[in-house]
């Protein structure tokens, strides 16, 4: 594997694989470095690994290259896994992270402190032309707190304590959210495949 592409059109998570894989001798492309305008992609599944795989076996078919594609959220344990794959739009059209803030903390408000167990989840899928996809999984464990508190980040960090701290993943620096972080952990597993091709 030389080239690799990234299946996202956020700048942050591209430059994150971009350095992933720099180490690895591999260049990595995002959709936005593409000549080519690759149209959204439906996410259809019905769970992280269905939809990471359609994003990544879409684009490796339309360009004849292995593609990563990802896709998380957050899974709460009193509400059966929700928000789970509806993570992004939980309150609705359009995104609002507050408003889907507000509509966990409404959903747990008559559950105590040690039903409050979730955890974010995130799945890489890797699809080449001349291969099965791959798939790498990486978790956060912690809890929902009773109100939002910190400015870092983005989603339903000031709302998730990471287990064994007491801060919410917003009130971390960016690097002790690495650290620490669903995307981290897959990507580490990432690492060891890699290293075994
Ligand atoms: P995506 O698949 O990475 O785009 O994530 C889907 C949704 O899950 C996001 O819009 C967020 O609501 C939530 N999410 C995923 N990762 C995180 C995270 O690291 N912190 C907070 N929310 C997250």
């Amino acid at each position: 594997m030389k080239e690799i592409i990234i299946a996202t059109k956020n700048p942050g998570k591209a430059e994150e694989f971009k350095t992933f894989f720099a180490k690895f001798n591999i260049k990595a492309v995002s959709l936005l470095d593409l000549s080519q305008s690759i149209n959204d992609i439906e996410e259809t599944g019905v769970t992280f690994e269905e939809n990471a795989a359609i994003k990544a076996e879409q684009i490796a078919k339309l360009m004849n290259k292995p593609v990563l594609a990802d896709d998380s959220g957050l899974m709460i344990d009193a509400l059966d896994g929700r928000p789970g794959i509806f993570s992004a739009r939980y309150a609705g059209e359009p995104k609002d992270d507050n408003a889907n803030i507000a509509k966990v903390l409404a959903e747990l408000e008559d559950t105590k402190e040690p039903d409050r167990t979730a955890r974010f989840v995130c799945v890489l899928a890797v699809a080449s032309p001349d291969m099965d996809t791959v798939f790498k999984k990486g978790y956060c464990e912690g809890k929902i707190s009773v109100s939002p508190k910190g400015s870092n980040g983005f989603g339903y960090d000031p709302i998730f304590i990471p287990k064994n701290c007491t801060k919410t993943m917003a009130e971390l620096s960016s690097d002790e959210k690495n650290n620490i972080s669903h995307r981290s952990n897959a990507i580490k597993q990432l690492e060891d495949w890699i290293e075994t091709i």
